[in-house]
């Protein structure tokens, strides 16, 4: 096996890689992909790099290179050649995680900014009291709802078995980006601490940033749903 992949998480601290690798040359590319698991310590399979990121410091993410890495044949996961079919059957459970895992996150900034907007005085008030900043957690208050219902309902979907793809790209594009706007808006309402270390907002808007990102980003995601509907 020969090639290299950046940006896998906890790529760096795995003892087991799951590879996606060209086995054949057959003109239907999806045709020529296979998965092959590769141990640690295997001749040729080579942890080149532990990626400085800018959140998401417990995760090892790492880049990834195989030189002339020879991998015995009961290594093969599946049958070769159904590669691809594997990946996009799974694709639709790895953006349900995604979003339920932007969903967690958003809750968990906008308790931590309506703790804050709750005690923090300021001009003899909480800074809770002023309507700009009740309007902003009476916002994110509703649009975390909204993704809670969606993502929940999504979730019963993929377990009752049904194909979920458009809508679960709807809900990783969106519930990301929302996300995002809850980690901007709660670190807002904090002020100068908001953009210190010691206060778990800084870290929350750190980590949330990749979340538009990774696992498909919504540009991405948006190109899948504009064609399936016809575009
Ligand atoms: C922290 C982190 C962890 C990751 N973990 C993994 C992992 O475990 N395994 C793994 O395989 N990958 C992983 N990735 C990779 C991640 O999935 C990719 O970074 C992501 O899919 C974007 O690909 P790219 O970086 O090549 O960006 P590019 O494809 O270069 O895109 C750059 C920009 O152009 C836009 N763009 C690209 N194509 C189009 C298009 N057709 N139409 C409109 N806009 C477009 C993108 O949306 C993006 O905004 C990880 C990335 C990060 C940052």
């Amino acid at each position: 096996m020969n090639g290299q992949k950046v940006f896998i998480t906890n790529g760096w601290d795995c003892d087991l890689a799951i590879v996606v690798c060209k086995t054949g040359n057959s003109p239907r590319m999806h045709h020529n992909l296979s998965i092959i698991v590769i141990e640690e310590g295997t001749p040729g399979f080579i942890k080149a790099k532990k990626m400085e990121k800018m959140g998401r410091h417990a995760e090892g993410t790492g880049e990834l290179v195989f030189e002339d890495c020879r991998v015995p044949q009961r290594n093969l996961l599946g049958e070769e050649g159904k590669g691809f079919y594997y990946m996009m059957e799974k694709l639709q459970q790895e953006r349900l995680i995604a979003a339920l895992g932007s969903l967690t996150a958003a809750e968990k900034m906008f308790e931590e900014g309506l703790e804050y907007a709750k005690t923090r005085k300021a001009f003899g008030q909480p800074i809770g009291k002023f309507q700009h900043n009740s309007f902003k957690l009476a916002e994110m208050a509703t649009e975390i709802e909204i993704a809670r219902c969606f993502v929940h309902e999504l979730v019963s979907e993929h377990v009752a078995g049904k194909d979920i793809v458009n809508k679960v790209s709807m809900a990783k594009w969106w519930v990301s980006e929302m996300a995002n706007r809850v980690a901007y808006d709660s670190l807002q309402l904090h002020g100068g601490y908001g953009y210190m270390e010691e206060y778990p907002i800084s870290r929350h808007y750190q980590n949330v940033r990749v979340d538009t990102i990774f696992a498909g980003t919504t540009e991405i995601m948006k190109s899948i749903i504009a064609k399936n509907l016809g575009l």
